[in-house]
């Protein structure tokens, strides 16, 4: 599994505002770190930076040892996996909804790679079969069930690299709970950076920072932070 390192980074939407002020470090290979931080302290900008949706000021983002802007969006994007707090399901089968993160592959190769792809704690937690129709703006599944639907077709694509944004936040404690778990035996071969603002939505993690206007602040493990939950 390749390594995640951010290196003095840093970062603003516009010239005369900093949001990330010389943010550096590392996850290393198939290790899982977390970052918690109060709203607006920049944690889902580390994904969007992560992603190539922009670009640092300065310092350098490595993935593997190599730094990204020298990568290319489809071998970024392959090894790059997010669940996000909030996915956006289209009005077709869960079949299809899952496939979707599979770039070329048709609908049919999709369903059989989803049968096949370790997704079977998700999808027996689904309420029926692939062919189940999300229905429009995904009413007809509930919070934790679309989420299910997300993180399979993240899963789809095997990424080694998981970047679980908020990836319980929207749901209720008990759900949340069940997700967590998921996502925590989904975690287990992989590399993992979990962002979330309380110590208690975050995927057990190796090692846990907290951010603060655009830096580090704090480092420490579960029971040391305890106050941030
Ligand atoms: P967090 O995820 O920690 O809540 P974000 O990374 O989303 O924080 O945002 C950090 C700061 O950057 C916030 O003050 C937010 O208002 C600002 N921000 C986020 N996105 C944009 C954008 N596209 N343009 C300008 N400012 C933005
Ligand atoms: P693919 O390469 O199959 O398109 P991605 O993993 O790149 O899959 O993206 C999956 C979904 O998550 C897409 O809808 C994409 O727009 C969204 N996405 C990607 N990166 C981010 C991010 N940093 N924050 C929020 N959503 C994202």
């Amino acid at each position: 599994q390749p390594s995640v390192v951010f290196d003095n980074v840093v970062f603003g939407y516009d010239r005369n505002r900093t949001i990330l002020n010389g943010l550096s470090f590392e996850v290393p290979a198939g290790h899982h770190v977390a970052l918690v931080g109060p709203s607006g302290a920049g944690k889902s900008t580390i994904g969007r930076l992560l992603f190539r949706f922009y670009d640092p000021w300065q310092g350098r983002i490595l993935i593997d040892g190599q730094d990204i802007a020298q990568v290319s969006q489809r071998s970024l994007r392959s090894v790059l996996g997010i669940v996000p707090q909030d996915c956006v399901l289209f009005n077709d089968t869960i079949g299809y909804n899952i496939a979707y993160g599979r770039e070329g592959a048709s609908e049919a190769e999709v369903t059989a790679a989803a049968r096949g792809a370790a997704l079977a704690p998700l999808l027996e937690r689904l309420p029926a079969g692939l062919e189940t129709e999300v229905g429009e703006r995904g009413l007809k599944l509930s919070g934790g069930e679309k989420q299910r639907v997300s993180i399979a077709r993240t899963l789809v694509k095997n990424p080694p690299i998981l970047l679980l944004d908020e990836a319980t936040s929207a749901l209720d404690t008990r759900t949340e709970q069940e997700i967590l778990a998921t996502l925590h035996a989904i975690a287990e071969n992989r590399t993992s950076l979990s962002i979330a603002h309380r110590l208690s939505t975050i995927v057990d993690s190796d090692c846990i920072f907290v951010l603060n206007e655009g830096h580090l602040v704090e480092q420490g493990n579960h029971a040391e932070l305890l106050r941030y939950d």
